[in-house]
């Protein structure tokens, strides 16, 4: 059997061919955070500066707390009729296509530069940037930048601050390297918002998200000696407490947080399917436990969608993190 390595494109080549191409459509990934979302309009805003024409498809409204980024008022998920043929769709942030969502139009590979930092990506891409040691897809997007030569103005900076600072969860993860913390202070030098970036995605909570917090904690069960906790929300929690999806990203972390846990999981049982987030405290490979249920992401953070009941998804998702060791 031929072992197959998956090509990964060089920064000169894909710098050549965002140069060649005359227009773009930036996707970023259904249930939007700031890395797909700020590498997106960073390397958008870029390109316009080099005078292309770009537009960005996005499935999912712009969550609330991302508003404040430049260029999100453009951000929709119709696609214009008068797109040139060789338009670039570039994906940021996911493995698959199918992360974009269902309203993605149909494209030929030809037509799609991959740009990504998960392990499992399936490399879709006719070109695919894919550089799994970097700690956002936005820090990937820096690379092209640099290669296109366009100056990094504030808007751009704080675009790819936000992608940093979501990924390494405001540089608490292991991923926060010190070439991170260098270029965090570079962006911050062009003139990067931190403050604001600090504020709209780690403060400014609604007082449903801790409402909704609160009923999930309360719900939360230790297994596996308290090595693993997992807990869920489901549409009454969410009318009892005036929240909507957007209020759950923290919960998940607030459980891994707990003392002698390795890996938590939130059951989130509304909008049809069951979607699960992982998250681990480094020794279980959670990427590798999503995957085995047809999720993805990374070791210590990732998700999946289940099918199925909640009993059945908590069978199935404890089943996966032990055949993963837990
Ligand atoms: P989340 O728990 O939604 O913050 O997601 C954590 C990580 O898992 C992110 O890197 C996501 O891209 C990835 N992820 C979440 N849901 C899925 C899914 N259904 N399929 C593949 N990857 C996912
Ligand atoms: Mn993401
Ligand atoms: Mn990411």
């Amino acid at each position: 059997m031929i072992d197959e390595k998956p090509v990964v494109a060089t920064t000169d080549e894909v710098v050549a061919e965002l140069r060649k191409r005359p227009a773009f459509v930036m996707v970023s990934h259904v249930k939007p955070d700031g890395d797909t979302l700020g590498a997106g309009l960073a390397l958008g805003i870029a390109l316009k500066k080099l005078g292309k024409r770009v537009h960005y498809f996005q499935q999912d409204a712009v969550p609330r707390n991302l508003r404040f980024l430049p260029d999100t008022e453009f951000v929709s998920r119709d696609v214009p009729a008068d797109l040139p043929a060789d338009t670039l769709w570039v994906f940021g942030d996911m493995s698959d296509t199918a992360r974009a969502g269902e309203f993605l139009p149909k494209l030929a590979r030809e037509n799609i530069l991959d740009i990504d930092h998960h392990l499992g990506n399936s490399h879709f891409g006719a070109l695919n940037y894919v550089l799994p040691h970097e700690c956002s897809t936005g820090t990937c997007v820096v690379h092209l930048l640099r290669g296109l030569k366009v100056d990094i103005d504030k808007d751009i900076a704080t675009c790819l601050l936000t992608t940093i600072m979501t990924d390494t969860g405001g540089f608490m993860h292991s991923n926060t390297t010190p070439e991170v913390l260098t270029l965090s202070a570079e962006l911050m030098h062009l003139g990067a918002n931190k403050e604001q970036i600090t504020e709209e995605i780690f403060a400014n909570k609604r007082l449903a998200a801790l409402k909704l917090l609160g009923r999930a904690l309360n719900e939360a069960q230790a297994e596996h000696d308290g090595r693993y906790i997992w807990s869920f929300v489901d549409e009454a929690m969410l009318a009892e407490c005036g929240a909507d999806g957007e209020d759950t990203e923290e919960i998940v972390n607030h459980l891994r947080s707990v003392e002698g846990v390795e890996v938590s999981a939130l059951f989130k049982d509304y909008d049809g399917d069951i979607r699960v987030s992982l998250r681990s405290s480094g020794r279980v490979n959670v990427q590798a436990a999503a995957s085995r249920l047809g999720g993805g992401g990374h070791f210590r953070a990732s998700g999946l969608t289940f099918v199925g009941s909640l009993p059945d998804a908590v069978r199935a998702v404890d089943e996966a993190l032990v055949a993963e060791g837990l």
